[in-house]
């Protein structure tokens, strides 16, 4: 399909044809070879942040969400609160699942285009002593923007509390050292930054952290600590895995070292980042946020204000000319998304700008 419309959704993304390949073998799930696979993707994955001495990988069937659940319902005991950090999408959804957990919860919000800070949670911890976990996420794909992970990472210790992290749309492309940043569990997926395709999420949990985490998690399946236990003694996967997703997730951490890994990736993704802002801008379309607070991973433009721009028409025209965009997904504003993440370079992105302007001026939309 040479003519499949590049993907510039931050999961599922566009992957390169070589990964695509690596699933056309089967694999049998109690096999040496397979179990090979898994243990050399969750040996690749530690080294991404530096974490074989601290940390273990527990990988997990399911989208990203899953995962999230997991580390939240295995990691934080029952009688734990967890101080959920809110400025999007992917935070509320974290307090929602504290919520169905029946986990112990509180909230802070700042707005869409407001990161949570440091001094923040200082002033919040130190008012709530029965808070045990605080949920961040780090890159909130729902408008781009980037939280200040390490400064918060550090108040938190101060305060002798956990973090858990969801790095989803952050993991492999901003860097992230377990043996800098403290914290409990990091969250992420196969189908995002390392151009996998999705079907199975990732938990760094410390060690000594995981070892102490029986029993707590409501659920069987959702029970990163059995999944644990069961996979070191065995070396396979508790239930039935998602074999042709490690396969491609193994082949993808082949090309992402190959490229230069983490910062290879990181320049990369930056550079569709900067091809794309600059190009918009070009054509009068303005980003949402600041360029201090965006993370080279999303992009979220104001919609142009003409009546004859519609999202559902705009999409289905950039589409024709090979490109699929993102609606936005902000309350009080209408804006769209560009993601700048998958195998796509600054020609790629150029080349969707021209796209976008093209069909801006096919529907004649020109108050922008
Ligand atoms: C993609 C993503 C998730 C997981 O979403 P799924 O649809 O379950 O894969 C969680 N958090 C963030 C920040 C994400 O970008």
């Amino acid at each position: 399909m040479s003519n499949a419309p590049i993907l510039l959704t931050p999961g599922p993304l566009t992957t390169s044809i070589r990964t695509r390949q690596a699933m056309l073998v089967d694999w049998g799930s109690w096999d040496r070879d397979f179990n090979q696979l898994t243990a050399s993707v969750c040996e690749q994955l530690l080294a991404i942040i530096d974490g074989s001495a601290s940390h273990h990988c527990v990988p997990l069937q399911g989208s990203g969400t899953f995962a999230v659940e997991a580390a939240i319902g295995t990691l934080v005991p029952r009688d734990g609160k967890v101080l959920v950090l809110i400025n999007g999408a992917y935070g509320q959804r974290l307090a929602k699942i504290c919520k169905v957990l029946g986990r112990t919860f509180s909230t802070f919000e700042t707005a869409e285009d407001q990161p949570t800070t440091a001094a923040d949670v200082d002033r919040l911890l130190a008012a709530d002593p029965a808070v045990t976990h605080v949920a961040l996420i780090h890159c909130e794909t729902s408008t781009g923007i980037l939280n200040p992970l390490a400064e918060i990472a550090q108040v938190i210790k101060d305060h002798g509390k956990r973090l858990i992290i969801d790095a989803m749309s952050s993991f492999g492309a901003l860097p992230i050292d377990a043996r800098e940043i403290p914290f409990e569990a990091l969250i992420a997926a196969s189908g995002k930054c390392l151009e996998g395709v999705p079907g199975m999420g990732f938990v760094f949990a410390e060690k000594a952290a995981l070892a102490a985490a029986e029993g707590n998690a409501h659920s069987l399946a959702m029970d990163l600590h059995d999944q644990h236990a069961y996979m070191a003694k065995t070396g396979q996967w508790r239930f039935t895995p998602p074999t042709h997703v490690v396969a491609a997730l193994h082949e993808a951490l082949q090309q992402y070292n190959e490229e230069g890994g983490l910062p290879a990736r990181h320049q990369r993704y930056a550079d569709n980042c900067k091809a794309l802002l600059d190009g918009m801008a070009a054509i009068g379309l303005r980003s949402f946020l600041p360029a201090e607070i965006q993370a080279p991973i999303i992009v979220t433009f104001h919609a142009p204000k003409d009546a004859r721009y519609q999202f559902k028409d705009f999409y289905e025209r950039v589409k024709a000319k090979g490109f699929i965009l993102y609606p936005g997904k902000l309350t009080q504003v209408e804006t769209f998304r560009v993601g700048c993440i998958g195998v796509v370079g600054a020609a790629g992105m150029q080349a969707a700008v021209n796209a976008v302007a093209q069909v801006l001026r096919e529907m004649e939309v020109l108050d922008i």
